[in-house]
């Protein structure tokens, strides 16, 4: 039997970081992970280049059934304590766009600044530990894996969301909740590419093809790419609003959200009433999306000077408000993240600490808290860590 001050299940982006600084703060910590490497999901992240934070980082950037859940841990531990330590690595990085920021090299500098963390603090990494199962005996959690019982009077799980189970992705930080009485907000993949339904088929022949959209629904509006994909849509901008999205609802996609179609033409009738419907938009859209759209029959090639206002309105409608109804998303496998989780109103939003299960504790995506795209995930699996680590180091 092993005895540790503090047992993490979970050698990701949130076990990983609070590991190195209860380490560092003289705690003994064994950090298990079923895996055969460390930070796998970090690896992939940022299409390999890790999008660690944002430099806008508010809770409005996050998703939980309590929105005021984050506040607390994202103000103790921000995005500038993190931009600083990624820095004192000599870390070089770049700001992509709307402050999301990246690593120059690779994202194998973010698992390595984690791995050298952790050294500082002495913090045992046990890789392959498949956890069979874990028992409360008055102050003391056992933790048997295939190979060795830990023992421990703090266990943090930090076992992540469901997204790309070929990294390592589990149901068991819920397990271990619903074991312990904490209810699980229900579960569904986000941050993820919508599907087509079968009437819209044909737009898979445009796959590859991004354009700028701005798409809403009644809570939100994202302005961004989108791709069309063999399977459906995708791009920054689409994996944003399914964050907000529910099955069976559709979103409204702005094809051209930084001008207005219809004063497009009006001002071409003056100069240039000859022009044919197809040529104008072929100016503003993709050939081959054009194309689609007049062989689908969803829009009638016309010279534009005998474009009737009703002609003129279903055109707006067309390029401003296009309905899409998704036949639902890629699930896990694709998705960047879970939504929900384990329920933050049973954990402190202080300490992470369960607040009817003394010494056990939840951090990172394993929550119900979900962050758009742009470095929010990870700032929450940060954030939430340090507030773990505080929170043990202060009893
Ligand atoms: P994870 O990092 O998922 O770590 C959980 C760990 O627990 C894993 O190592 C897993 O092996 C281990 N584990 C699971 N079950 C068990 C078990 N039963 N026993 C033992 N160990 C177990 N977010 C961003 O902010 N920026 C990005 O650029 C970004 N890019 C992404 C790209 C992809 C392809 C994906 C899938 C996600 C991306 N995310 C990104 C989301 C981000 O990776 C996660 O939100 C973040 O990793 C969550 O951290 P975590 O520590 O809670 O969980």
């Amino acid at each position: 039997m092993k005895q540790y001050d503090v047992v993490i299940i979970g050698a990701g982006a949130a076990g990983l970081f609070c590991a190195a600084q209860l380490g560092q703060a003289g705690k003994s910590v064994a950090v298990l992970d079923n895996g055969k490497k460390i930070g796998r999901k970090i690896l992939m992240s940022g299409g390999g280049f890790c999008n660690f934070t944002n430099l806008d980082v508010t809770p409005k950037h996050y998703l939980s059934q309590n929105p005021h859940f984050v506040k607390s841990a994202l103000s103790r531990y921000t995005n500038w304590d993190f931009i600083s330590l990624v820095a004192s690595y000599g870390i070089a990085y770049h700001e992509k766009e709307l402050g999301q920021l990246f690593c120059d090299e690779s994202s194998q500098q973010i698992v390595d600044l984690l791995q050298a963390e952790c050294a500082k603090g002495k913090v045992d990494i046990v890789l392959r530990q498949a956890v069979v199962s874990i028992e409360k005996f008055v102050k003391n959690f056992e933790i048997q894996t295939a190979s060795e019982t830990y023992q421990t009077e703090n266990l943090v799980i930090a076992t992540g969301g469901l997204s790309m189970s070929g990294l390592g992705a589990s149901p068991f930080g819920y397990k271990v909740a619903e074991q312990f009485s904490i209810p699980v907000v229900p579960v569904r993949a986000s941050l993820v590419p919508f599907t087509w339904k079968e009437s819209d088929k044909p737009f898979a022949s445009l796959s590859g093809i991004a354009l700028p959209v701005s798409v809403s629904n009644r809570n939100q509006t994202f302005t961004n790419q989108m791709l069309f994909t063999h399977r459906g849509l995708s791009g920054p901008a689409i994996l944003q609003i399914s964050n907000y999205w529910e099955m069976g609802e559709s979103v409204e996609i702005d094809l051209l959200p930084s001008e207005n179609i219809v004063e497009i033409v009006q001002e071409l009738r003056q100069s240039s009433p000859k022009l044919q419907l197809k040529t104008v938009l072929n100016r503003h859209f993709p050939k081959k999306l054009v194309e689609l759209w007049f062989e689908q029959h969803l829009l009638q090639d016309k010279v534009i000077a005998q474009l009737t206002k009703a002609d003129l309105q279903q055109l707006e409608q067309f390029i401003h408000h296009w309905h899409f109804l998704p036949n639902g998303t890629e699930g896990y496998r694709t998705a960047e993240v879970t939504m929900g989780g384990v329920d933050t109103d049973y954990i402190s939003s202080k300490t992470m600490e369960a607040k009817q299960v003394e010494g056990l504790y939840f951090i990172g995506e394993v929550l119900d808290v979900t962050g758009w795209l742009g470095g929010y995930n990870f700032q929450w699996a940060w954030s939430s860590a340090a507030a773990c680590a505080k929170g043990i180091l202060a009893k």
